[in-house]
Protein backbone atom coordinates (compact mmCIF):
# COMPACT_ATOMS: atom_id res chain seq x y z
CA UNK A 1 0.00 0.00 0.00
CA UNK A 2 0.85 3.52 -0.30
CA UNK A 3 0.95 5.43 2.64
CA UNK A 4 1.19 9.20 3.65
CA UNK A 5 4.30 11.20 4.20
CA UNK A 6 1.96 11.87 7.61
CA UNK A 7 1.35 8.01 8.13
CA UNK A 8 5.19 7.22 7.61
CA UNK A 9 6.52 9.99 9.94
CA UNK A 10 3.64 8.83 13.01
CA UNK A 11 4.47 5.36 12.07
CA UNK A 12 8.12 5.93 13.05
CA UNK A 13 7.13 7.90 16.07
CA UNK A 14 6.49 10.85 14.85
CA UNK A 15 8.63 14.05 14.64
CA UNK A 16 9.07 16.57 17.39
CA UNK A 17 5.87 18.74 17.02
CA UNK A 18 4.08 16.12 15.44
CA UNK A 19 0.66 15.63 17.05
CA UNK A 20 0.61 11.67 16.73
CA UNK A 21 -2.29 12.24 14.62
CA UNK A 22 -2.49 9.08 12.56
CA UNK A 23 -4.42 9.00 8.32
CA UNK A 24 -7.14 6.86 9.67
CA UNK A 25 -10.64 7.34 8.24
CA UNK A 26 -13.65 6.99 9.27
CA UNK A 27 -16.06 4.33 8.32
CA UNK A 28 -19.65 6.40 6.23
CA UNK A 29 -23.02 5.11 6.50
CA UNK A 30 -23.43 3.17 3.23
CA UNK A 31 -20.18 1.18 4.18
CA UNK A 32 -21.59 0.18 7.26
CA UNK A 33 -24.56 -1.13 5.88
CA UNK A 34 -22.46 -3.04 3.21
CA UNK A 35 -20.45 -4.23 6.27
CA UNK A 36 -23.35 -5.33 7.88
CA UNK A 37 -24.94 -7.32 5.41
CA UNK A 38 -21.59 -8.87 4.66
CA UNK A 39 -21.71 -10.32 8.19
CA UNK A 40 -24.88 -11.43 7.48
CA UNK A 41 -25.98 -8.98 10.67
CA UNK A 42 -29.70 -7.83 11.28
CA UNK A 43 -28.84 -5.25 14.51
CA UNK A 44 -30.34 -6.99 17.20
CA UNK A 45 -32.71 -5.10 20.20
CA UNK A 46 -31.35 -7.92 22.58
CA UNK A 47 -28.13 -6.21 22.42
CA UNK A 48 -28.40 -3.05 22.01
CA UNK A 49 -27.39 -2.78 18.22
CA UNK A 50 -27.61 0.81 17.05
CA UNK A 51 -25.12 1.69 15.26
CA UNK A 52 -23.55 5.11 14.61
CA UNK A 53 -23.84 5.87 11.08
CA UNK A 54 -22.82 9.99 11.30
CA UNK A 55 -18.94 10.55 11.23
CA UNK A 56 -19.37 14.08 13.00
CA UNK A 57 -21.38 11.97 16.07
CA UNK A 58 -18.24 9.99 16.51
CA UNK A 59 -16.14 13.04 16.45
CA UNK A 60 -18.63 14.51 18.93
CA UNK A 61 -17.63 11.76 21.63
CA UNK A 62 -14.14 10.96 21.37
CA UNK A 63 -13.89 15.27 21.49
CA UNK A 64 -16.26 15.57 24.95
CA UNK A 65 -13.87 12.82 26.16
CA UNK A 66 -10.77 15.02 25.11
CA UNK A 67 -8.81 11.27 24.05
CA UNK A 68 -5.41 12.49 23.43
CA UNK A 69 -2.70 10.59 20.80
CA UNK A 70 -1.07 9.24 24.40
CA UNK A 71 -4.19 7.63 25.78
CA UNK A 72 -4.87 4.20 26.33
CA UNK A 73 -8.84 3.78 25.94
CA UNK A 74 -11.15 0.63 26.07
CA UNK A 75 -14.61 0.75 24.44
CA UNK A 76 -17.61 -1.68 25.41
CA UNK A 77 -19.41 -2.86 22.34
CA UNK A 78 -17.27 -1.25 19.54
CA UNK A 79 -20.14 -3.13 16.81
CA UNK A 80 -18.89 -2.30 13.37
CA UNK A 81 -16.68 0.23 14.70
CA UNK A 82 -17.76 3.45 14.22
CA UNK A 83 -16.77 5.04 17.10
CA UNK A 84 -13.45 2.71 17.32
CA UNK A 85 -12.15 4.30 14.37
CA UNK A 86 -12.69 7.71 15.64
CA UNK A 87 -10.83 7.04 18.74
CA UNK A 88 -8.17 5.48 16.73
CA UNK A 89 -7.87 8.74 14.71
CA UNK A 90 -6.58 10.55 17.83
CA UNK A 91 -3.69 8.59 17.50
CA UNK A 92 -4.68 6.71 20.72
CA UNK A 93 -4.79 2.96 21.03
CA UNK A 94 -8.08 0.80 22.06
CA UNK A 95 -9.10 -2.06 23.48
CA UNK A 96 -12.27 -3.22 22.55
CA UNK A 97 -14.81 -5.73 24.16
CA UNK A 98 -17.48 -7.14 22.03
CA UNK A 99 -20.02 -9.51 22.50
CA UNK A 100 -20.82 -10.06 18.96
CA UNK A 101 -18.41 -12.88 17.68
CA UNK A 102 -19.14 -11.81 14.32
CA UNK A 103 -18.49 -8.51 15.18
CA UNK A 104 -15.22 -9.13 17.23
CA UNK A 105 -13.82 -10.90 14.45
CA UNK A 106 -14.24 -8.59 11.63
CA UNK A 107 -13.41 -5.46 13.37
CA UNK A 108 -9.12 -5.66 12.99
CA UNK A 109 -9.84 -6.30 9.59
CA UNK A 110 -11.90 -3.06 9.29
CA UNK A 111 -9.45 -1.28 11.66
CA UNK A 112 -6.63 -2.19 9.17
CA UNK A 113 -8.43 -1.19 5.80
CA UNK A 114 -8.80 1.98 7.34
CA UNK A 115 -5.25 3.05 7.88
CA UNK A 116 -4.93 1.38 11.45
CA UNK A 117 -1.41 -0.17 12.42
CA UNK A 118 -2.32 -3.37 13.81
CA UNK A 119 -0.62 -2.67 16.93
CA UNK A 120 -3.24 0.03 18.15
CA UNK A 121 -5.94 -2.30 18.86
CA UNK A 122 -6.87 -5.21 20.33
CA UNK A 123 -10.42 -7.06 20.92
CA UNK A 124 -12.05 -9.11 23.42
CA UNK A 125 -14.71 -11.31 22.36
CA UNK A 126 -16.35 -11.20 25.42
CA UNK A 127 -19.62 -9.96 27.36
CA UNK A 128 -17.76 -6.89 29.43
CA UNK A 129 -20.31 -7.45 32.34
CA UNK A 130 -18.07 -10.79 33.30
CA UNK A 131 -14.50 -9.32 31.78
CA UNK A 132 -12.22 -8.90 34.86
CA UNK A 133 -9.02 -8.27 33.36
CA UNK A 134 -8.61 -5.94 30.53
CA UNK A 135 -4.58 -6.08 29.33
CA UNK A 136 -2.59 -2.76 28.87
CA UNK A 137 -4.79 -1.13 32.02
CA UNK A 138 -6.56 1.55 29.88
CA UNK A 139 -7.12 5.13 31.87
CA UNK A 140 -10.11 5.99 29.49
CA UNK A 141 -13.84 4.79 28.84
CA UNK A 142 -15.60 5.35 25.95
CA UNK A 143 -18.78 4.17 24.39
CA UNK A 144 -21.83 4.21 22.67
CA UNK A 145 -23.59 1.57 25.09
CA UNK A 146 -25.96 -1.01 24.90
CA UNK A 147 -29.13 0.43 26.34
CA UNK A 148 -30.37 -2.71 28.05
CA UNK A 149 -26.94 -3.38 30.25
CA UNK A 150 -25.51 0.10 30.63
CA UNK A 151 -25.73 1.08 33.95
CA UNK A 152 -24.25 -2.81 35.26
CA UNK A 153 -21.43 -2.74 32.90
CA UNK A 154 -20.18 0.89 33.83
CA UNK A 155 -20.40 -0.15 37.61
CA UNK A 156 -18.85 -3.20 37.00
CA UNK A 157 -16.21 -1.37 35.05
CA UNK A 158 -15.37 1.14 37.55
CA UNK A 159 -15.74 -1.43 40.62
CA UNK A 160 -13.53 -3.92 39.26
CA UNK A 161 -11.17 -1.44 37.27
CA UNK A 162 -9.69 0.99 39.42
CA UNK A 163 -6.66 2.10 36.45
CA UNK A 164 -10.10 3.32 34.86
CA UNK A 165 -9.77 7.03 35.52
CA UNK A 166 -12.17 8.88 33.29
CA UNK A 167 -14.96 8.34 30.57
CA UNK A 168 -17.49 9.45 28.25
CA UNK A 169 -20.59 7.18 27.01
CA UNK A 170 -23.25 7.37 24.91
CA UNK A 171 -26.84 5.80 26.92
CA UNK A 172 -30.27 6.30 26.43
CA UNK A 173 -31.68 10.04 27.85
CA UNK A 174 -33.52 8.81 30.88
CA UNK A 175 -30.16 6.68 31.93
CA UNK A 176 -27.55 9.90 31.24
CA UNK A 177 -29.92 12.10 33.54
CA UNK A 178 -30.06 9.86 36.01
CA UNK A 179 -26.33 9.11 36.04
CA UNK A 180 -25.75 12.97 36.91
CA UNK A 181 -28.28 13.64 38.72
CA UNK A 182 -27.81 16.08 41.78
CA UNK A 183 -29.40 14.59 45.48
CA UNK A 184 -32.84 16.08 45.53
CA UNK A 185 -34.01 15.97 42.31
CA UNK A 186 -36.22 13.87 40.51
CA UNK A 187 -34.25 11.52 38.46
CA UNK A 188 -31.65 10.77 41.18
CA UNK A 189 -31.70 7.37 42.41
CA UNK A 190 -29.70 4.38 43.70
CA UNK A 191 -27.76 4.89 40.20
CA UNK A 192 -26.71 7.88 40.67
CA UNK A 193 -25.34 8.03 44.09
CA UNK A 194 -23.51 4.53 43.04
CA UNK A 195 -21.86 6.20 40.41
CA UNK A 196 -21.07 8.64 42.34
CA UNK A 197 -19.31 6.44 44.85
CA UNK A 198 -16.29 6.89 41.88
CA UNK A 199 -16.53 10.21 41.44
CA UNK A 200 -17.98 12.98 39.64
CA UNK A 201 -20.75 12.67 36.33
CA UNK A 202 -21.77 15.82 34.09
CA UNK A 203 -24.11 15.44 30.68
CA UNK A 204 -21.94 16.30 27.92
CA UNK A 205 -24.39 16.60 24.97
CA UNK A 206 -27.38 15.11 23.43
CA UNK A 207 -27.29 13.16 20.39
CA UNK A 208 -29.67 12.94 17.72
CA UNK A 209 -31.66 9.68 16.70
CA UNK A 210 -31.08 10.08 13.13
CA UNK A 211 -27.48 9.24 13.60
CA UNK A 212 -28.42 5.84 14.02
CA UNK A 213 -29.11 2.81 12.07
CA UNK A 214 -31.48 1.21 12.95
CA UNK A 215 -33.38 4.56 14.16
CA UNK A 216 -33.84 4.10 17.99
CA UNK A 217 -37.34 4.79 19.66
CA UNK A 218 -35.70 6.58 22.49
CA UNK A 219 -32.81 10.02 23.09
CA UNK A 220 -29.66 9.46 23.61
CA UNK A 221 -27.30 11.43 25.64
CA UNK A 222 -23.29 11.54 26.33
CA UNK A 223 -22.47 11.87 30.20
CA UNK A 224 -19.06 12.09 31.76
CA UNK A 225 -17.00 10.68 34.84
CA UNK A 226 -13.95 11.34 36.35
CA UNK A 227 -12.44 9.51 39.14
CA UNK A 228 -11.93 10.77 42.34
CA UNK A 229 -8.38 11.34 43.05
CA UNK A 230 -8.66 8.86 46.21
CA UNK A 231 -11.56 6.27 46.86
CA UNK A 232 -13.46 7.02 49.42
CA UNK A 233 -13.09 3.75 50.89
CA UNK A 234 -11.79 -0.21 50.52
CA UNK A 235 -14.07 -3.13 49.34
CA UNK A 236 -15.81 -3.33 51.96
CA UNK A 237 -17.08 -0.25 52.84
CA UNK A 238 -18.17 0.37 49.69
CA UNK A 239 -20.71 -2.76 49.62
CA UNK A 240 -22.18 -1.57 52.85
CA UNK A 241 -22.78 1.75 51.01
CA UNK A 242 -24.13 -0.02 47.88
CA UNK A 243 -26.52 -2.01 50.38
CA UNK A 244 -27.76 0.81 52.83
CA UNK A 245 -28.57 2.66 49.10
CA UNK A 246 -30.90 0.10 47.77
CA UNK A 247 -32.31 -0.26 50.74
CA UNK A 248 -33.29 3.84 51.10
CA UNK A 249 -34.51 3.37 46.98
CA UNK A 250 -36.61 0.25 47.28
CA UNK A 251 -38.58 1.95 49.71
CA UNK A 252 -38.51 5.84 48.40
CA UNK A 253 -41.21 7.29 49.70
CA UNK A 254 -40.56 6.25 52.98
CA UNK A 255 -38.41 7.97 55.94
CA UNK A 256 -35.19 6.71 56.62
CA UNK A 257 -35.85 5.10 59.29
CA UNK A 258 -38.18 3.16 57.88
CA UNK A 259 -36.58 2.42 54.79
CA UNK A 260 -33.34 1.15 56.62
CA UNK A 261 -34.64 -0.76 59.46
CA UNK A 262 -33.63 -4.13 57.93
CA UNK A 263 -30.04 -3.02 57.27
CA UNK A 264 -29.32 -0.53 59.86
CA UNK A 265 -30.06 -2.87 63.70
CA UNK A 266 -33.66 -4.32 62.17
CA UNK A 267 -36.12 -1.74 63.95
CA UNK A 268 -37.25 1.43 62.92
CA UNK A 269 -35.77 2.53 66.41
CA UNK A 270 -32.23 0.96 65.75
CA UNK A 271 -32.15 2.56 62.19
CA UNK A 272 -33.08 6.30 64.20
CA UNK A 273 -30.22 5.69 66.23
CA UNK A 274 -27.64 5.11 63.72
CA UNK A 275 -29.25 7.61 61.25
CA UNK A 276 -28.69 10.63 64.20
CA UNK A 277 -25.00 9.35 65.18
CA UNK A 278 -24.24 10.11 61.47
CA UNK A 279 -25.70 13.49 61.68
CA UNK A 280 -28.75 12.57 59.58
CA UNK A 281 -31.93 13.55 59.89
CA UNK A 282 -34.40 10.00 60.07
CA UNK A 283 -37.62 11.66 58.90
CA UNK A 284 -35.94 12.43 55.65
CA UNK A 285 -36.10 10.27 52.05
CA UNK A 286 -33.33 8.54 50.42
CA UNK A 287 -33.63 10.87 47.92
CA UNK A 288 -32.67 14.00 49.73
CA UNK A 289 -29.14 12.07 50.71
CA UNK A 290 -25.53 12.97 49.11
CA UNK A 291 -23.19 10.04 48.67
CA UNK A 292 -21.31 11.48 51.49
CA UNK A 293 -24.31 11.07 53.63
CA UNK A 294 -24.71 7.41 52.46
CA UNK A 295 -21.18 6.80 53.26
CA UNK A 296 -21.32 8.15 56.92
CA UNK A 297 -24.03 6.27 57.81
CA UNK A 298 -22.17 3.32 56.09
CA UNK A 299 -18.94 3.75 57.79
CA UNK A 300 -21.51 3.41 61.24
N1 LIG B 1 -19.99 1.30 19.10
C1 LIG B 1 -20.86 0.95 18.00
C2 LIG B 1 -21.42 2.22 17.37
O1 LIG B 1 -21.36 3.25 18.03
O2 LIG B 1 -21.88 2.15 16.25
C3 LIG B 1 -22.00 0.02 18.43
C4 LIG B 1 -22.84 0.49 19.58
S1 LIG B 1 -24.27 -0.50 19.90
C5 LIG B 1 -25.28 0.70 20.76
C6 LIG B 1 -23.81 -1.56 21.24
C7 LIG B 1 -22.78 -2.65 20.94
O3 LIG B 1 -22.52 -3.38 22.14
C8 LIG B 1 -23.17 -3.68 19.91
O4 LIG B 1 -22.11 -3.90 19.03
C9 LIG B 1 -23.46 -4.96 20.73
O5 LIG B 1 -23.21 -6.14 20.01
C10 LIG B 1 -22.49 -4.77 21.88
N2 LIG B 1 -22.89 -5.43 23.14
C11 LIG B 1 -24.13 -5.66 23.63
N3 LIG B 1 -24.09 -6.23 24.83
C12 LIG B 1 -22.77 -6.36 25.15
C13 LIG B 1 -22.08 -6.89 26.27
N4 LIG B 1 -22.72 -7.38 27.33
N5 LIG B 1 -20.72 -6.89 26.23
C14 LIG B 1 -20.04 -6.39 25.17
N6 LIG B 1 -20.64 -5.87 24.08
C15 LIG B 1 -22.00 -5.85 24.06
Amino acid sequence: PRYSRRYREAAAGGRPGYSGTMPVSLLGASEIRRLAADLDITPTKKLGQNFVVDANTVRKIVQAAKVVASDRVVEIGPGLGSLTLAILETGASVLAVEIDHRLAARLPDTAAAHGVPADRLSVIDADALQVRELPGSPEVLVANLPYNVSVPVLLHFLETFPFLQRGVVMVQAEVGERLAAPPGSKVYGAPSVKAAWYGPWRLAGTVSRQVFWPVPNVDSVLVGFERDAEPRGDEELRRRTFTIVDAAFQQRRKMLRQALSSVLGGSAAAASEALEAAGVDPTLRGEQLSIDDFVRIARG
